[in-house]
C-alpha cells in the first residue's frame, strides 16, 4: 500500500475533500477570505448534495486531482502537463482558493497525515503480506497483485474512509479520531478488502435471488467489517501496537474491532452480528436455526458464514 509505505497524498494537494472541508473549518482567522469563501459556496452549490462514495462525477474529480498531486496548479499554464482537465470554473476556484488553504491549514493536515503514515507503517511492514494473504484467503481470492493507492487527507467522508473502484483507491482522514492507534492497521485493511469482497457481495445476491429472498441490506458490509476485525484482532492484541493505546483497546490488553467499538451491530446489524458470532462452523448444509432474521435471506448469512468458519474458533 503506497501511502503506508510514506509516499503520496501526504503531499500538498488540490484534494476537492481538502477544499471542502477547509470550508468547513473556517474560523475566525480565515472570515472573510473571499477565495475560500468562494470556494465553499461553490462546492454547497454544486457538490455538497453529491455522495463521495457514489457519485461517479466527484470519484472522477477525486481521482483526477489525485493525479496532479505533483502539480501546484491545474490548467497548465505554468507547465502544459499540470492541465489537470477539470471543468474551467472548478480549475479557477480551486486555484484561487489554493493559497488560503496552503498558508492556514495544509502544515496541519501534512502533519496529520505524515503522523498517520509513520504510525501504521511499521505494523504494515511487520504484518502486512501475512494479514492480506489471510484476508485473501478467507475470501477465497487473491490480494490484488498491484500496490493499492491510499490518500490521506485532513477529511474523507462521514465514515472517515472510504474506497472507490476501478482503480481501486482507498481515502482516509488522517484527523478522525476513529482512525487512530491500532485502529489506523484496521482501517487499512478494512478499506483494502473492498477490492476483494465483491464475490461476497455477489454471491449473497445470487443466493437470494435464486431462493427468491429479499437481499439482506448491507449484509456483505458488516461481513467485511467482520471479518477484518477478526482477522486483526489476534495481531493487534498481541502486539505492541496495542499496548498503552487510548484508540482501540479494551482495558488489560486486546483490541475491540472497529464495529464493535463505534457500535455499527446495533445500528440495524445486530442479527449478522449474532449469525457471524455464533456460527463459525455452520455449513452450507446446516439446518437453520429456528429464528432467522427477517426479510434477511437466510442462505446468504449460511454462506457467508462457511466464509468465516475458516477462522472462527467453534
Ligand atoms: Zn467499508
Amino acid at each position: 500500500m503506497r501511502n503506508a509505505a510514506g509516499s503520496g497524498q501526504e503531499r500538498e494537494d488540490f484534494r476537492t475533500n481538502s477544499e471542502h472541508h477547509a470550508g468547513c473549518e473556517t474560523g475566525p482567522h480565515l472570515r472573510g477570505t473571499a477565495h475560500l469563501d468562494d470556494a465553499v459556496a461553490y462546492y454547497v452549490a454544486n457538490y455538497a448534495a453529491k455522495d463521495l462514495l457514489f457519485s461517479t462525477e466527484l470519484i472522477q474529480l477525486k481521482d483526477q486531482l489525485g493525479d496532479f498531486e505533483d502539480c501546484d496548479e491545474l490548467s497548465g499554464r505554468k507547465r502544459k502537463f499540470c492541465d489537470a482537465g477539470l471543468p474551467a470554473k472548478l480549475t479557477q476556484v480551486l486555484e484561487a482558493a489554493a493559497p488560503v488553504y496552503r498558508a492556514h491549514l495544509w502544515p496541519e493536515h501534512d502533519r496529520a497525515n505524515r503522523r498517520w503514515i509513520m504510525r501504521v507503517a511499521p505494523l504494515v511492514r511487520e504484518q502486512g503480506v501475512g494479514l492480506s494473504e489471510r484476508l485473501a484467503d478467507v475470501y477465497q481470492t487473491r490480494w490484488p497483485r498491484e500496490k493499492i493507492r491510499v490518500d490521506l487527507a485532513g477529511y474523507a467522508n462521514w465514515s472517515g474512509a472510504y474506497t472507490t473502484a476501478d482503480p481501486l483507491r482507498v481515502t482516509i482522514s488522517s484527523l478522525d479520531s476513529r482512525n487512530q492507534g491500532a485502529a489506523a492497521l484496521e482501517v487499512l485493511f478494512h478499506e483494502g478488502s473492498h477490492g476483494i469482497a465483491e464475490p461476497v457481495q455477489a454471491a449473497i445476491i445470487r443466493e437470494c435471488r435464486q431462493r427468491d429472498k429479499a437481499i439482506p441490506r448491507d449484509l456483505w458490509h458488516a461481513l467485511v467489517f467482520y471479518t477484518t476485525g477478526e482477522v486483526l484482532r489476534p495481531v493487534l492484541g498481541s502486539s505492541g501496537a496495542a499496548a498503552g493505546d487510548q484508540d482501540g483497546t479494551v482495558p488489560g490488553g486486546g483490541y475491540t474491532p472497529y464495529a464493535l467499538r463505534e457500535g455499527l451491530y446495533q445500528r440495524g446489524w445486530n442479527d449478522y452480528f449474532n449469525y457471524c458470532r455464533d456460527s463459525g462452523n455452520l455449513t452450507l448444509m446446516d439446518t437453520p436455526p429456528s429464528t432467522t432474521p427477517s426479510p434477511a435471506c437466510f442462505f446468504a448469512v449460511v454462506f457467508a458464514t462457511s466464509l468465516l468458519s475458516r477462522y472462527v474458533v467453534s
